[in-house]
């Protein structure tokens, strides 16, 4: 048992609501409290001085600077597992160049594909871990990857293996999801229709046998994947037991509509959701997920949010860190621009990076500051936890814990 304070403010985002819209004057606030920490759980939270006197035998790790304690985030989207780069797609769409023209050029999906089924086991294994490095220093503790850039037997295989080896050299919490159902690789032979039973017969199956991932994704927009040819996938992955999650409403509405009728755990990117989407949404248990990394990388207006969480959302908010369309990969900057352009509060966005999104992957003991829970966390150097979103990501926590265990 360890003991880690004092902190200025402790953000415990316990007692919070989770869906709907959240005002600063809901959170609560552990002013110079410390926490009691065992077997990589929050065990107690108090008083230092008081924490030390109930606890003697317990190790104190003391803060001497001012600062504030936050809930480690939750990335609940990513697709950090890739080899290449789509930098010259970025320049040419940036340059005026359309969708089209980038893929007949050779770039697009089906390019990080390309790159990342010609990558070694071991080349994907450092780019990867080089970007989990990141997102841990920069206090993310619990991050979702996909696959979805191999699309064969073998390749898909490779990446969520590469996955799973990535998990053996990082205190984070990795959460793999298949996304086989990322486009239709141009080498398959057949259509959509088979192209999906494939991954239903074939594919699941042995990724179940090697439990690489329990859970699965698709791409459902006009240059993907049908929302007709999605039902039946969807329930049919659920009904082998995989949790599932769509990319919906990303340029064009309606495949959220798809989510919730097939009860998925999320419905991730929603910059296209109208008003009906919205309310089907609400009134599910559905999360929707909102990337604002994809828009400023695409250079397009952002997810409703504020309109989610008016209609009883539950918002989370991720990176979507990708190669193509959300390089950036700063999941704290690209929150805060959301939250100044989508008039945020606080409390929405942290709310979004931490028990929410954890609602989104379905955790049950992550991303609040409450006794049981995992003791993942961070600290940064400040009095006041406003100040945090106010730097727009430029603020970055100086302490960061997996387990109660400095990183
Ligand atoms: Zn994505």
């Amino acid at each position: 048992m360890k003991i880690i304070g004092p902190f200025s403010q402790i953000i415990t985002m316990q007692n919070l609501p989770i869906k709907g819209a959240l005002q600063d004057e809901q959170l609560e606030i552990i002013t110079d409290g410390a926490l009691l920490i065992g077997e990589g759980k929050i065990l107690a939270n108090g008083n230092l001085n008081e924490l030390q006197s109930q606890y003697p035998q317990a190790f104190t790790e003391l803060i001497e600077e001012p600062m504030v304690l936050l809930p480690g985030f939750i990335d609940s989207h990513t697709h950090i597992c890739f080899g290449g780069s789509r930098s010259l797609d970025y320049a040419m769409r940036n340059a005026g160049k359309t969708y089209l023209e980038i893929a007949k050029a050779g770039g697009g999906i089906w390019s990080s594909v390309q790159t990342t089924r010609a990558a070694t086991e071991g080349e994907l294994l450092l780019g990867i871990m080089s970007r989990i490095d990141r997102h841990v220093k920069e206090g993310v503790t619990t991050i979702e990857i996909k696959s979805g850039y191999g699309l064969s037997m073998e390749s898909e295989l490779k990446m969520l293996r590469t996955i799973q080896l990535a998990q053996e050299h990082t205190p984070a919490t990795l959460i793999p999801t298949c996304l086989a159902a990322h486009i239709k690789p141009k080498d398959f032979e057949g259509d959509e229709q088979q192209y999906l039973n494939w991954i239903l017969l074939e594919l699941l199956p042995r990724l179940q046998e090697e439990k690489l991932t329990s859970r699965v994704d698709i791409f459902i927009e006009e240059t993907a994947f049908s929302k007709t040819l999605s039902v039946p996938f969807l329930l049919a992955a659920a009904a082998m037991g995989f949790q599932i999650t769509v990319h919906a409403d990303q340029f064009t509405a309606g495949s959220s509509l798809v989510a919730v009728e097939c009860n998925a755990a999320s419905a991730d990117h929603l910059e296209a959701s109208g008003e009906t989407e919205i309310a089907a949404l609400a009134a599910s248990e559905t999360v929707a997920t909102v990337l604002p990394g994809a828009s400023l990388g695409l250079g397009m207006h952002f997810a409703p949010a504020r309109k989610l969480l008016d209609a009883g959302c539950c918002v989370a908010i991720a990176s979507d860190w990708n190669p193509g369309s959300a390089p950036q990969g700063d999941l704290l900057m690209q929150a805060a621009m959301l939250g100044a352009f989508e008039k945020l509060s606080a409390a929405e966005v942290f709310a979004g990076l931490t028990f929410r999104a954890a609602q989104s992957l379905r955790l049950e003991h992550t991303g609040k500051i409450v006794a049981g829970f995992a003791a993942d966390l961070q600290a940064y150097p400040t009095k006041d936890y406003r100040d945090i979103l106010y730097q727009q990501g430029k603020l970055k926590p100086t302490k960061v814990w997996v387990g109660g265990e400095a990183v």
